[in-house]
């Protein structure tokens, strides 16, 4: 500031000096008032480039100026920049916001305080049918027709959500959406959504199994508990009593298979995935399952004329199908409940064929042919579900408790393979069990099988 007056009285001294040399004592006078008006006229025009800067507003462009105005122009740039930055790093911090909004998995929209749509993410955009470009600034009430949410938007309780269809939802595929409000700030709302169609779907699908299997349950239950209050309250023969105490034991055998079967699939669910360590001689799991699906079938014909006729591969062909990296109880569980079962839904006389073949890729099949009754079309995707039957009866005969298929899908997907069924109703179907090639290797020796003692069935796989 000191040096502007010194700048200044020196102007007008300059001024008054040229106005003596000119004209004297006149001259001085107009010599200092010319020299003011220069210099007014000179900081006018240095100001007036500041202000022109100040108003575009860009740093870059700050006049090079000296003296007070130099200064001000300095510090005006200064202070530009800074709250340059300061608006940097909040568009920064907001961009960063607004992408893990967008990552999110459940749909964010933010509305004002009068409802309409300032910003929403693509979850939402599902979920909704929005289209950010078109719908941004609508109002929501507008845009979300289903009755349930204008209820909800008009009585203006958000202390939960409302359950609404999604816009993609079908008849064959329902989506079901949570929605729910969440009021901030000055009147403005935050909108969530999540799509709860698995939840509910698992929901369901507990309660059904609960229900399924307080039924199994509860059937042979019921009739246990009959046949005890017979046996307290009438005076029964001999004959009668061992009649009434072998269906008692009938009853009680079809709740434990049912319990074990549970069993074994929550232990197949909740333990660790079969290791690649552990290397069972194919062989060996063929012969236990033909011991088996022979004694089942000399049990369930006894009293026929006819008998199954069961082909099995030899026995130099199951010494050459190698040997399977897996857990041994489950494989056995798996192959085991598919050949139990071409015997049990086969009639006497029929024919299962059971085959072990080599793949090209290096993996292998396992496969039962049997000329049963077969199955229609529309059961084979259900056919895995846990207690669904298709013929109810001879399922119930032949002591089957409809979780023979879940166990084995369950225990093949772990292991890598896939099954696959293939029946044609009055002919017969094929189940197969198809191996990766990381599982399957090539004996290197023939080596010597021992019958399958150390094999020990998955002790609550009930066998079919
Ligand atoms: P279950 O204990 O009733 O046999 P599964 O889960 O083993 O239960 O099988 C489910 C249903 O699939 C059975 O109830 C039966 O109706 C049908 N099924 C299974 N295997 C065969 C087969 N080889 N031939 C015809 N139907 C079969």
């Amino acid at each position: 500031m000191l040096w502007r007056f010194i700048f200044f009285f020196s102007f007008q001294a300059v001024g008054g000096l040229v106005g003596w040399w000119q004209a004297q004592l006149w001259g001085v006078a107009v010599g200092i008032c010319i020299a003011t008006w220069c210099w007014f006229l000179w900081d006018l025009w240095r100001g007036n480039r500041v202000l022109r800067w100040l108003r575009l507003g860009d740093p870059q462009l700050a006049p090079r100026l000296r003296g007070l105005w130099g200064e001000a122009a300095d510090r005006a740039r200064r202070l530009l920049r800074q709250s340059q930055l300061q608006i940097d790093a909040s568009d920064a911090r907001l961009h960063e916001i607004l992408s893990a909004l967008q990552a999110s998995p459940n749909g964010v929209v933010l509305l004002d305080g009068e409802g309409h749509i300032e910003w929403c993410n693509q979850t939402a955009e599902g979920h909704f049918g929005f289209d950010v470009e078109r719908d941004l600034m609508q109002s929501i009430g507008n845009l979300v027709r289903d009755p349930d949410f204008t209820r909800y938007l008009n009585t203006q309780d958000f202390s939960r959500p409302v359950i609404l269809q999604g816009r993609s939802s079908t008849a064959s595929r329902p989506v079901r959406i949570s929605v729910q409000l969440h009021p901030y700030g000055d009147g403005r709302k935050l909108l969530l959504s999540q799509d709860i169609t698995a939840l509910e779907q698992a929901e369901a699908m507990r309660r059904d199994f609960v229900a399924n299997v307080s039924h199994e349950i509860r059937t042979p239950l019921t009739v246990l508990m009959g046949f005890v209050e017979t046996l307290q309250t009438l005076p029964l023969t001999e004959d009668e009593r061992q009649r009434y105490l072998g269906m008692m034991s009938q009853q009680s055998a079809r709740m434990h298979s049912v319990v074990q079967d549970l069993l074994t699939l929550s232990r197949l669910e909740g333990s660790p995935l079969p290791g690649m360590n552990e290397w069972i001689q194919v062989k060996a799991l063929l012969l236990r399952s033909e011991e088996e699906a022979r004694g089942l079938s000399a049990t369930l014909l006894a009293s026929q004329n006819k008998q199954h006729d069961i082909v099995y591969p030899s026995a130099e062909d199951m010494l050459g199908a190698g040997q399977i990296a897996g857990v041994v109880a489950e494989l056995q569980s798996a192959l085991s409940n598919l050949v139990n079962n071409a015997v049990r839904y086969t009639p006497a006389g029929g024919s299962i064929h059971v085959r072990w073949e080599s793949l090209e890729n290096g993996g292998a099949r396992f496969s039962v042919t049997d000329t049963g009754a077969g199955i229609s079309p529309e059961h084979l995707p259900r056919l895995t579900e846990r207690f669904y039957r298709v013929d109810r009866s001879r399922s119930r005969e032949t002591g089957g408790t409809g979780l023979g298929l879940a166990i084995v899908k369950h225990a093949v997907q772990r292991h890598g393979a896939t099954l696959q069924i293939s029946s044609v109703q009055g002919k017969g179907s094929t189940f197969a069990v198809v191996f990766p090639a990381s599982r399957i290797r090539a004996n290197k020796l023939p080596s010597v099988v021992r019958p399958p003692a150390s094999i020990q069935p998955m002790a609550d796989a009930s066998v079919h």
